[in-house]
């Protein structure tokens, strides 16, 4: 079943409004302030200098607006943006065939780009750095290397996993910007603001219900803003309602916190463990689920908001997990997870 907190990208239909509610000024894109600024600041003094920007990582869990900050970049630049998944570039072809076709000042975005292989890694280092591709042709003795000229652009890699990035290509990139999950308040703005444009406004303390449900990402709040809407459309109601949105989310099995089944299993899991710290393997396959997923999307926001803990040895759930369930916690996660109570 489709996982309504999801923080991937799942449905054609999510997918396609998803396109009409992706903010393209930097006045719809609410929150993440500094990065905000500081991007701002190096537009203009591009612009000024008629320059290309320099090449741009951005870290994050998913759904936190990195393909969207891409776009706003791209469209204040004037430019063009082409927008790629590092699974979908398995040879130098691939690779050279984008890179050819991009045109003096475009934008390169570069999804999950942790996923490249070092093959293409290589590749990709001429090209951002002295914008230059190198291609051999042929093997042994009678390989020959070829030289592309490129004309200037911009690469924008997003990545779920900082921790994955090899070095050289990390440095390779001249701005590094690492996202945050969202306030209540900033999720509540990006509500209002969807809901307006779905033409199903929101009383202030319904986007405010859905904001605390949606795990600070913004991708949850608008899945859920969906499904409130589609109860409020039934109902015959023009405008989102407080009471709406309460039955609507406790039908559809959010909880108040924004956690789904999959969320509180994870917990009531690592819970039953005693306090021992369990590996992510055994997790996974406990909940039937992928090791990736739980790693990418299902533990950042638990991590962040201190429902577990992450040791060398494993994860334990700390003693907000114990509180959630109304749970005494064992002495021993009283001192491991001391940082983490209110
Ligand atoms: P990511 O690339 O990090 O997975 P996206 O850029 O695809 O995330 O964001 C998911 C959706 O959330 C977008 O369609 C966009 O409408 C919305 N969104 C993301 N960040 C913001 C923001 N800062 N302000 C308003 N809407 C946002």
């Amino acid at each position: 079943m489709e996982r309504l907190v999801e923080v991937e990208k799942v449905s054609f239909e999510d997918t396609s409004t998803e396109n009409i509610l992706r903010p393209s000024i930097w006045d719809e894109y609410i929150g993440q302030e500094k990065i905000k600024k500081n991007l701002q600041v190096f537009i203009e003094a591009c612009k000024i200098r008629d320059d290309v920007l320099d090449h741009i990582l951005l870290f994050g869990p998913p759904g936190l607006g990195k393909t969207t900050l891409s776009h706003i970049i791209a469209n204040q630049m004037g430019a063009s943006i082409k927008v790629t998944a590092a699974p979908t570039i398995e040879k130098a072809g691939d690779l050279a065939a984008i890179v050819t076709n991009l045109s003096e000042g475009d934008i390169l975005f570069i999804d999950e780009i942790h996923r490249l292989s070092p093959a293409i890694e290589e590749i990709l280092y001429p090209a951002m750095e002295d914008y230059r591709l190198d291609i051999i042709i042929g093997s042994g003795p009678a390989a020959q290397t070829v030289q592309i000229d490129l004309p200037k652009f911009t690469l924008i890699g997003a990545t779920t996993r900082a921790g994955m990035i090899s070095n050289p290509l990390r440095d390779r990139f001249g701005m590094h910007f690492r996202m945050n999950f969202y306030s209540d308040d900033e999720l509540a703005k990006i509500i209002t603001i969807a809901a307006n444009k779905l033409g199903k406004p929101t009383k202030e303390t319904a986007s405010f219900e859905i904001a605390r449900r949606s795990r600070g990402t913004p991708r949850v709040a608008l899945r859920l803003l969906k499904r409130v809407r589609d109860f409020a459309e039934v109902s015959g109601e023009n405008t989102i309602t407080l009471d709406r949105c309460k039955y609507a989310l406790d039908e559809l099995g959010v909880n108040d916190k924004g956690f789904d089944e999959m969320d509180l299993r994870l917990l009531e899991l690592l819970i039953s463990n005693k306090g021992r710290p369990m590996g992510l393997s055994t997790i996974a396959a406990a909940l039937s689920e992928d090791e990736g997923t739980l790693e990418e999307a299902i533990e950042p926001y638990l991590l962040a908001n201190g429902y577990i803990e992450r040791t060398a040895r494993g994860r334990i759930a700390s003693v907000k997990s114990y509180e959630l369930f109304r749970l005494t916690p064992p002495n021993f996660a009283l001192q491991t997870n001391a940082l983490f109570v209110d």
